[in-house]
């Protein structure tokens, strides 16, 4: 294997909250032959975690008991073969849509404010300001669990907003994607993401680290409307803030422990249903194991 193994690795270092407990074990790929021979080696009862840029994740304060598998700086292969762009999984979302840009290509542009990898942008179904991941892509490579390379089609997933998922029950993590767009303007699609970047940074705490948009905008409402209506703008515990700036995120204040940041999403999860009798999802993962 010529990847990098790292043990009791804390994976605050790994995700955008910037806060959680260790994992038992990090694997960074060298590349997908790496990561192939890696899982073919992997005993099935391994729990792996697949993480990219960890911007829509925390694990708890108790850690991650199992392997997760690092893909960003690892899977960075970004092509074009004919007119479509082929993407490995560690490739962000900024690259993506310069990438794009700078080959005559439209509609990439919104990946730049989104700020993961291609790989967790398919297994969330990204998406703003109208386009959405899927949307995009022509067919997906994965690995399964036990290292075996496969492509799939968009009509074996179940795609819905901020989901996908195999409609047979699997294993599988992303790998690559061939992804198709619209022939355009390069100078437009720089003026476009140029545009998108100032409207972030107008309307998003990107100061302090978060993980974006902790809750599902439920049908026909958002999340953030609710949340501030609640008089929840502000609301503190611990480290975790809900931001001043726009309430669907919560920010790491300070020293934010996993479970301050856990316990606030609880608590506005509650406090919303409470008062508007509308019950809140996370779109954010939380997985690993409670502090005893
Ligand atoms: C400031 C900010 C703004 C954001 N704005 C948006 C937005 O506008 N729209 C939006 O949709 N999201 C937004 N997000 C959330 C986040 O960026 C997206 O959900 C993104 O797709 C997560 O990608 P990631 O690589 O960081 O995934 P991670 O956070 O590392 O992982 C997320 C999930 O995907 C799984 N996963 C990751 N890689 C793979 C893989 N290769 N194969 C299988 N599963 C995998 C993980 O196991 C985990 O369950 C924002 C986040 C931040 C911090």
């Amino acid at each position: 294997m010529r990847g990098e193994m790292l043990r009791d690795e804390s994976m605050s270092r790994h995700v955008s909250w910037r806060a959680g407990g260790v994992a038992q074990r990090v694997y960074q790929p060298a590349d997908l032959a790496d990561l192939q021979m890696f899982l073919q080696q992997t005993p099935a009862d391994e729990p792996l975690l697949a993480v990219g840029l960890g911007s829509n994740l925390l694990v708890r304060d108790g850690g991650f008991r199992g392997t997760v598998l690092l893909f960003v700086g690892a899977l960075a292969e970004l092509r074009m073969e004919g007119d479509l762009i082929y993407a490995q999984a560690g490739v962000a979302g900024a690259k993506l849509a310069r990438f794009a840009a700078a080959n005559h290509l439209c509609g990439a542009e919104f990946f730049v404010g989104i700020p993961g990898t291609l790989g967790g942008m398919l297994a969330m179904n990204a998406g703003c300001y109208g386009g959405e991941t899927w949307q995009k892509v022509q067919r997906v490579q994965v690995l399964t669990r036990s290292g075996k390379l496969l492509e799939r089609t968009a009509q074996e997933y179940d795609i819905g907003y901020r989901h996908a998922a195999l409609r047979k029950e699997s294993d599988e993590f992303f790998v690559g994607a061939w992804l198709r767009f619209e022939q355009g303007s390069a100078d437009a699609a720089r003026v476009a993401i140029k545009a998108l970047m100032e409207k972030r940074s107008a309307s998003q705490p990107l100061q302090l680290p978060n993980c974006g948009s902790v809750f599902r905008n439920p049908p026909g409402d958002y999340a953030a409307r609710l949340i501030e209506s609640c008089g929840l703008k502000g609301k503190r515990i611990g480290g975790a803030q809900v931001s001043e700036k726009h309430a669907n995120f919560i920010v790491n204040a300070g020293e934010a422990t996993a479970t301050d940041i856990e316990d606030l999403v609880n608590e506005v999860r509650a406090t919303v249903l409470r008062q508007t009798g509308v019950e809140l999802h996370t779109e954010v993962k939380i997985v690993g194991e409670y502090k005893s």
